[in-house]
Parts: C-alpha cells; structure tokens; sequence
C-alpha cells in the first residue's frame, strides 16, 4: 500500500481537480447521510401522527436530495476519471523515459515483456484503482465515520451492539487486501513472462519455425498461461470465501437492531422511526461495508501495479552525466584505452582483458578478429553504452564518464550489423537524428551510402515505408540506410561494427571510397570480416580473447606470421576460387 500512497506526489499537480473531487464526494456523504434522519420523521411525525403536509415536505426534500446528489455524483465520476487518466498519462509517460535511459546492461537483464506490461497492464490497473476505487473508498471511509458518529450520537447502546459484527468485517478485509495484494503481484508478474513469450515468438517466428520447435514453444507458452490462469484463480477464490462472510456479518448487525431496537421500541425508550433510521444506517454501512471487499481487491491490484511501476523508476540509471560534465563540441576525436578491462554482468569471463590503446584524431582502425572476440564490446565503450570493468575510456583525453553522455554521444555515430530500422518512411529513418535536416543532405548521405540508386529504384523513392506496414529490405540494404542515417550525424567518431558484412565486395568498395571523401577529419573504427574492408587503415587491430593479439598496418600485420597473415591467404585462396 505504500507504493499507492507514492502516487500523491503524481496528484499534486491536479490539486484543483482533488478538491473538486473531494468536494463532491463530501455532498454526496452528506446526503446519504441525512435520508435516514427524514425516514424517522417520516415515521415519527408524519406516519405516527398522521401528518400528512410532512409526508409531501419529506417526499419533496427526499428528490431534491436525490437530483443533488445526481449532478454531485456526475461531477465526482468526472473528475475522478479526469485525474485517473492524467496520472496515468503522466505515469507512461515517465516510464518510458525512464526506460529508454536506462543502461544497456539494465536490458542486457530485464524482460522485454516485463516492462511492456509495466507501461500497459500495471498503468492501467493503476488507473483503475485511481479513477474509481479511491474515491469509492474514500467516499466510503467517510460514510461509515458519519453513520457511526450519527448512531452513537442517536442511541450509543444499541450503536455499539450493531457495531459488533463490523469489527470482524474490517479484519477480515483487511486480511484479504494484503493477501490480495501479494496474489496480484504474482499475477502481473505471469503477464509479464506470458507478453515476453508472445513476443520472443512473434520476433523469433523464423528460428522457432526453421529448427521446428513449435511443440515445445506450445508447452512453454502454455506453461506460462498456466501460471497465470493458477494465479488468477488463486484470487478468485479468495474473493468468492470472503463476499459471503462480510454479507452475512451485514446481515448480524440488521438483527441485532432489530431484536435489540423493537423491544426497545415495546418498552417505549426509543421511537419506530429511530428503529428506521438505525436500519438505514446499518444499510448505509453495509453497503459499502461488501463494497469494502472489491474494493479492497482492486487497490491490492493497484498496489501491486504501482510497485512494479516503482521497481522501474526507482532503478538509477548507472550510466550519466556526471555534475560538472564536459562538453567539448566538436570534439577531436582523439580515443585512448588505459588497461580496460570489461565482464558483462551476466558472464562469468571478462569479454575485454587489459586493453590499451591510442587513436590519435582522425584516424582509420581496423579491426579484425573471431567472433566472441569482444570486437563488439571494445567500440560500445566508447560511446559509454557500458562502463569499464576496470580501466578508462578516454576521448580527447577525458575519461568518458565525465562526459556529458548527451554530447558525447550526438558526436559519435555507430552502423551494427543487423541495424533496426523505424516503421516509417526511409527519409525519416535516414533524417532520424536530425529531423531537420534538407532534401539535398539526406540524398548526399544516401549517395556516399550507396543506397541513393536503389532507393530511386522503389516505387515510392524516400517516401516508401519500411517494416511491418510497408516493404522489406535485404539485410545489405538495411545496413545501407542505417549507414547515411549515421553520416547525417556528421559524427566525429563513425564506428562501423561489422556495418557491411552483408553488402557485396563491389558495392562495399564504392562505399568504402565514398567514405574515404566524406570521412576526411573523423576518427573510423571499422570491424569487418573482410580483410578487404580494413587494409587501408592506419591501425589495424587484431583481437583474440578480449585481447589485442596484433597491432599494426596491413603491410606490417602481412610481414608477421600470426592470425592476420593467416586469414589473409585464406581469403585471398577463397577469392580466387570464387
Ligand atoms: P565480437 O564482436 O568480437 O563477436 P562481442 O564483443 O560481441 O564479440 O562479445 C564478446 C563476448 O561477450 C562474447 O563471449 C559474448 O558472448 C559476450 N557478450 C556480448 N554481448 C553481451 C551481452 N549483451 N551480454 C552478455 N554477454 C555478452
């Protein structure tokens, strides 16, 4: 519960509408409250007596109360689901910042599916609770202090006996909202496994189909249903042994009055209309006293949701700016690795093991190495997407954790090897980091890209949509348009991981030449597999186990024998025969 009580801070902007809400519902506890008053008069004075002006004043205050009590409610509901829906707005909204500035190694270890269900189910179960339940239990809170204050006031004896069965209620409630609670999270917690699995299979159709593993995909994903469905029950069992118990605890309290209250009524010491209004207000209480129990339910809904919600936000980006960050823009270039070492946090062995290493501005870096190397890893440094294990990552001589990570970052473009497009159209997607950029930029790119003539090529030019909408590109064109959408940048730093493995060796060449015109100034990191890619660097780097086994030029590299001299006359024999 202490989680919802967290969301007041996300109510304070909408003070206005609170009071409003709060208002209204106080009019409406008022006017409940005040119908049992009329029915003793009704019964006192108009029926015992035989006053029958009262019986039309009464029926009279009785619809006037009600058509109040009517626009009240209507202002209530409205605000309330006014608020509900802005807190939640507001809620996704900081969510998924927070998400998206999370580290790498963050995601490395959560599941997509968690925190998909995070931002939809666990907000809206939040919203649920807030636009309906809160006030209800607020209203309800406010109605039982009345009624109880106005019956110990009318005949404190018979209060306290029909007040007996509601103390057993409450605890028994309250026993369930807690255990409820715990249940719900646990359901959430299913929902999160069952979205990862729908989605792992949506993402992963092609392998589970290739390797033929749909049964066992099937059981898997009916495993997770289950879990769920066993979960769900859980909490409908519960709730079904409860509603019975609090109806008939209601029940008790209305023969209490009435046994207790019409002997009272014999002996002469208390009216049939007290005896009605007593009734009314244990009615009053009842209700919502079995309403107590959804509702409860609910908010250990919400609870539940809104501590998955907090889990997420109260996880600290490790990676940020530091307070008094630098930002040298543009920056040199310049990129150093002091003794670095790297082990990702779900690994057992260090990916990176003492790397050191200068790159002087503007600069060409081969790299070259077996998968598993830590290729990959060594460049993601740079741009800080993870921090050193050990060691530091310098750029123009700074440390890059004292970096500001935006500059940083905007500075540095990175091409991967399967690079994710946006379901948008290519101009959008290649203008991506500069949405203001002009015809004539974008087509510059696209042509040192080598991806302006197939563009062309498509029916709709830069207008044609990618991705699940519109049409699909071949891994090399991919590789292509997330290359222009990076020169666009104008990066100082251009890292190239593996960004043409799957473009052919004459367009691959093209691109490197363009390059070599539009890179003029900017430091180049290139992994490939092609010894082709990499020959005319200035550094070649070559890595094996985390670590840097050779370093030199092509001509330098050939002239010792090692695993470059080696690969090169195995691709060059391959070459040959091709
Ligand atoms: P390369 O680029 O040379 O193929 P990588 O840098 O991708 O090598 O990987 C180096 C090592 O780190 C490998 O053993 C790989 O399995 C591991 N690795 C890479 N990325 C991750 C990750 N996100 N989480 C855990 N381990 C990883």
């Amino acid at each position: 519960m202490s989680s919802l009580w967290r969301l007041r801070h996300d109510l304070r902007p909408y003070w206005r509408q609170v009071l409003i809400a709060f208002a209204a519902l106080v009019g409406i506890t008022a006017a409940r409250l005040v119908i049992p008053n009329i029915l003793r008069d009704v019964v006192d004075r108009g029926l015992t007596s035989g006053d029958r002006a009262y019986l039309g004043e009464a029926a009279l205050l009785i619809l006037g109360i009600g058509l109040g009590q009517a626009a009240l409610t209507f202002l209530r509901r409205y605000t309330s689901e006014w608020l509900a829906q802005h807190v939640a707005y507001d809620l996704r909204n900081r969510l998924y910042d927070h998400i998206q500035h999370l580290d790498f190694a963050y995601h490395d270890q959560a599941q997509t599916g968690q925190l998909i269900s995070r931002t939809t189910e666990d907000v809206r179960s939040l919203q649920r609770f807030a636009g309906y339940g809160l006030v209800e239990l607020l209203q309800l809170g406010l109605l039982a202090a009345g009624a109880v204050v106005l019956m110990v006031g009318a005949q404190p004896m018979l209060a306290g006996l029909a007040l007996l069965p509601m103390i057993p209620l409450v605890w028994v409630t309250t026993r369930f909202g807690r255990k409820v609670s715990r249940l719900f999270y646990r359901v959430d917690q299913h929902l999160g496994e069952l979205s990862t699995r729908v989605q792992e299979n949506v993402i992963g159709a092609a392998v589970v189909r290739a390797f033929a593993r749909e049964d066992y995909e099937n059981a898997r994903f009916d495993r997770s249903n289950r879990d769920l469905y066993d979960a769900r029950v859980t909490v409908v069992s519960e709730w079904s042994r409860v509603m019975p118990t609090t109806q008939l605890l209601v029940t008790l309290s209305v023969i209490i009055i009435l046994w207790f209250g019409g002997n009272a009524v014999l002996r002469g010491q208390m009216t049939l209309g007290e005896v009605v209004a007593f009734n009314g207000y244990i009615m009053l209480l009842g209700m919502p006293a079995r309403q107590l129990a959804w509702l409860v339910n609910s908010g250990g809904e919400a609870a539940a949701g809104a501590r998955r919600i907090f889990e997420v936000l109260d996880t600290p980006p490790k990676i940020q700016s530091p307070p008094s960050a630098v930002r040298i823009n543009p920056m040199r270039g310049a990129v150093a690795f002091r003794n670095v070492w790297f082990r990702y946090a779900t690994q057992t062995d260090d990916a990176l093991r003492g790397i050191d290493l200068d790159v002087p501005a503007e600069a060409v870096v081969g790299i070259l190495g077996p998968t598993g190397a830590g290729k990959s890893t060594l460049v993601n440094l740079i741009p800080r997407f993870y921090d050193p294990t050990e060691g530091a990552v310098l750029v123009d001589g700074h440390d890059v954790r004292e970096w500001d990570l935006a500059t940083l970052r905007r500075q540095i473009g990175i091409v991967q090897q399967t690079p994710l497009l946006f379901s948008t159209t290519l101009r959008e997607n290649i203008a991506y980091g500069r949405p203001d950029a002009t015809e004539e930029e974008i087509i510059a790119v696209a042509r040192a890209a080598q991806a302006h003539d197939f563009i062309m090529r498509l029916p709709e030019g830069y207008d044609t949509v990618v991705g699940e909408r519109g049409i699909t590109l071949s891994g090399g064109q991919r590789q292509r348009i997330a290359l222009a959408r990076a020169l666009l940048m104008r990066p100082r730093i251009l890292i190239l991981d593996d960004a043409t493995s799957s473009v052919d060796t004459e367009t691959e060449r093209l691109i490197q030449e363009a390059l070599r015109a539009w890179l003029g100034g900017r430091t180049t990191f290139i992994i490939a597999q092609r010894i082709t890619s990499i020959a005319h660097a200035d550094i070649i780097l070559v890595l094996q186990d985390g670590r840097i086994v050779q370093q030199g030029t092509h001509a330098e590299l050939l002239a010792q024998p090692g695993l470059y001299r080696e690969t090169y006359h195995l691709q060059a024999g391959d070459d040959s025969r091709a």
